[in-house]
């Protein structure tokens, strides 16, 4: 079957993402990230997406060897008006996390059997994580998890990633291809 990436990006685009495709070698991977997740995220520990539940930085490096290609993913929303911004980021992140979750279907359908999502933000598909993971099938990580560094990235494409934006949020996913 051939495989073509540029039938993803059209229809990511349809749904409203904006859609880069990357060469694999362009994606940073960094052992820095662990001191963020570890020292100072509230979040560390209570989901199933995110360290120390899911597989280190160093295992996600030799992984990402064996892809040659990827899509960058975007969803930026305008969020001036939001009273509460961290219930906002959650709604977001979940909406932007399906319409991705959608993309990695289709590519696996379009003969991309490895397809791989990177999900916008720690997952929420439940109020909170159990012992086991309640929906395994939905489970993704986020970049910055496995050490991506984002905003380089981001910088590669001529884009940029500001963190502290409260008015406009953006959602960044990356879907591994091969
Ligand atoms: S699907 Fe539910 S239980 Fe599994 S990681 Fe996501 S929020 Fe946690």
């Amino acid at each position: 079957m051939i495989k073509d990436p540029q039938v993803i990006l059209d229809k990511a685009k349809e749904i409203g993402l904006e859609a880069y495709l990357l060469d694999v070698s362009e994606i940073n991977v960094e052992n820095r990230a662990q001191l963020k997740c570890a020292f100072g995220c509230r979040g560390y520990g209570k989901r199933l997406s995110c360290p120390p539940h899911i597989i280190s930085i160093n295992s996600f490096r030799e992984i990402l060897k064996e892809y040659s290609q990827a899509i960058l993913l975007i969803e930026e929303h305008e969020t001036s008006a939001e009273k509460d911004i961290l219930k906002a980021w959650s709604g977001l992140r979940k909406g932007s996390f399906h319409k991705m979750l959608e993309l990695e279907h289709m590519a696996f359908r379009k003969g991309f059997i490895f397809a791989q999502l990177i999900r916008p933000g720690a997952c929420n598909e439940c109020e909170t994580c159990g012992e086991q993971c309640n929906k395994p099938e939905m489970r993704r990580f986020p970049p910055e998890a496995v050490g991506i560094n984002l905003s380089s990235l981001m910088e590669k494409q001529g884009l940029e990633i500001r963190y502290c934006n409260f008015a406009r949020i953006k959602c960044v996913g990356i879907l591994l291809l091969d």
